[in-house]
């Protein structure tokens, strides 16, 4: 199983937090209540999470990425 990755298209995010709800280590928000990271390599343990908040963006702004390395 290759590294899986989150990439966020952090300029459109509408700052609704659904995804800092569902992990809010994972998806920390800035100041003004915006996603604060464009991605980040998912943690061993952590892919289950990173889906559910990948998911849970109304935006459909995160992505889920697993290479097949
Ligand atoms: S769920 Fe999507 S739109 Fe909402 S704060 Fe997170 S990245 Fe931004």
């Amino acid at each position: 199983m290759g590294q899986a990755r989150i990439r966020i298209e952090k300029a459109q995010c509408v700052g609704n937090a659904r995804c800092h709800a569902v992990a809010e280590v994972l998806f920390p928000l800035d100041e003004d209540g915006y996603v604060a990271t464009e991605g980040f390599d998912v943690a061993p343990g952590d892919e289950a999470l990173a889906r559910r908040g990948a998911r849970s963006c109304p935006e459909r702004i995160i992505t889920f990425l697993e290479e097949t390395a």
